[in-house]
């Protein structure tokens, strides 16, 4: 488990599965994964520990959603810059999105 409590097998699958931020796809690449790559909860619930929860972003994009709730997250600035909204975020997040609807 790692310090969010995320087994070690779930941690695994999500490393291999998120190789660039969900959010605005800026790469992680092995070198810059630890200082880039920030776990969050899409739903900000932690105990909400799944892979259709959790997912990987960089630092930017978590900084700046903090404890947002995506809809709210998607009209601020730093996402209207980006050009981040549910069209343009991974598919784990757009079904996350959906399922909260
Ligand atoms: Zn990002």
């Amino acid at each position: 488990m790692n310090r969010w409590n995320i087994p070690k097998d779930l941690e695994i699958k999500i490393i291999n599965r998120d190789k660039s931020c969900v959010y605005c796809h800026s790469e992680f690449n092995k070198k810059s994964y630890k200082e880039l790559a920030t776990w969050e909860h899409i739903d900000n619930n932690a105990k909400n520990i799944s892979k259709d929860n959790i997912v990987l972003c960089c630092t930017s994009c978590n900084a700046s959603k903090g404890i947002k709730m995506l809809p709210e997250w998607f009209n601020n600035p730093y996402c209207q810059k980006k050009k981040i909204n549910k069209d343009t975020v991974t598919s784990i997040v757009k079904k996350s999105i959906e399922s909260s609807d």
